[in-house]
């Protein structure tokens, strides 16, 4: 990639991550262009391959993406890695995307690395994330990382976006074990047991072992894709090759059904579903008619004069009835 380009799509994704009105006319334009650029659809029939990447702080994602992404530079791979960061819309930085953290990979002329934009919902951060995913497709990127520390919900948000799903986890005691949420569980499409090296090697394989039995449990997402379990060092570099080879298997097989296809599909009118909720709550909220009868329903409903759905309903009659 040369570094007109690299410029032209940090400017594109700088202009999808703006919350200006007259900019997100504009980065409209440019997702569906993207869009088309990467095949008709911004669900269906793209190239890249889209993986998800989450684990708790300290796990060793930043060290295994570095590791897994050097990896496929060296295969000729051009990899973009993007970061969906929820404590950044808490705390007003970011410390996902974090040049420093990937320092080989920052400069690689094959890589692009970009951090979590900073500000706004869970929801909002992933959706500019997956429009940021487009264009970097569009521009030609064959994978593409996003990251996310494993907190709670960005996990799911960053499922519904890739069209693989990896957990990074780190050897544990049994007791830790337990701690892993179920739901977080049934995402994963592979789960890696990191720092199986030196002295942690003995307990990463009895890890491996105990996820393994624990993922024969959950009902898998796919009908076609069993998930798997596999142990790794990012900081050795073992088996971070054979991550690549299950994804690749991972990537035919479902390519095979055509399953990766419908997967995006379903995830665009997920997508087209969250953007309607936020923007009609939000017109909603600003119209004048909510905001004038809004104080003096909410306080009904504080001293148990109202209830919360008659409420709702006598603010919808109001709004249907405004002619609106
Ligand atoms: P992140 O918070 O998930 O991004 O984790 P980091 O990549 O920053 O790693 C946290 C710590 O774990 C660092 O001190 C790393 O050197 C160490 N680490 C990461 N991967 C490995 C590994 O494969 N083996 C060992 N022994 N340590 C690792």
């Amino acid at each position: 990639m040369s570094s007109f380009d690299r410029r032209a799509l940090a400017k594109a994704i700088t202009l999808v991550e703006s919350t200006r009105d007259d900019h997100r006319v504009a980065s409209q334009h440019l997702i569906r262009d993207a869009a088309s650029t990467v095949k008709g659809t911004d669900s269906a029939g793209g190239k890249s391959l889209r993986i998800g990447i989450s684990g708790t702080p300290g796990v060793g994602k930043s060290t295994f993406i570095e590791a897994f992404g050097l990896h496929l530079c060296g295969l000729g791979q051009r990899v973009a890695v993007l970061a969906v960061d929820p404590s950044s819309t808490r705390h007003g930085g970011s410390i996902l995307g974090d040049k420093t953290r990937m320092p080989g990979l920052a400069v690689h002329p094959n890589a692009f690395i970009r951090p979590s934009p900073s500000g706004g919902t869970l929801g909002g951060v992933a959706r500019r994330t997956r429009e940021s995913m487009l264009l970097c497709e569009a521009a030609g990127f064959d994978v593409v990382i996003v990251e996310t520390v494993g907190v709670g919900q960005s996990e799911i948000a960053v499922a519904n976006i890739t069209d693989v799903f990896v957990l990074l986890m780190a050897p544990a005691g049994g007791d830790e074990l337990q701690g892993v949420k179920r739901g977080i569980m049934e995402l994963a499409d592979l789960l890696v047991v990191n720092k199986a090296d030196g002295a942690l090697l003995p307990v990463a394989t009895a890890t491996q072992g105990d996820y393994a039995s624990a993922l024969r449990l959950v009902r898998p997402r796919s009908a076609h894709w069993v998930p798997e379990t596999m142990l790794a060092s990012a900081l050795t570099g073992t088996g971070i090759a054979e991550v690549w080879e299950v994804l690749q298997r991972y990537q035919a097989t479902m390519d095979a059904q055509g399953e990766r296809d419908a997967r995006r599909v379903a995830q665009s009118s997920q997508w087209l579903w969250n953007e309607l909720n936020e923007r009609i709550v939000a017109h909603f909220r600003n119209h004048a008619v909510v905001t004038g009868a809004l104080p003096l329903l909410e306080a009904a409903v504080a001293s148990g004069a109202l209830t919360a759905g008659q409420a709702a309903d006598q603010l919808l009659e109001l709004w249907t009835n405004s002619g609106t």
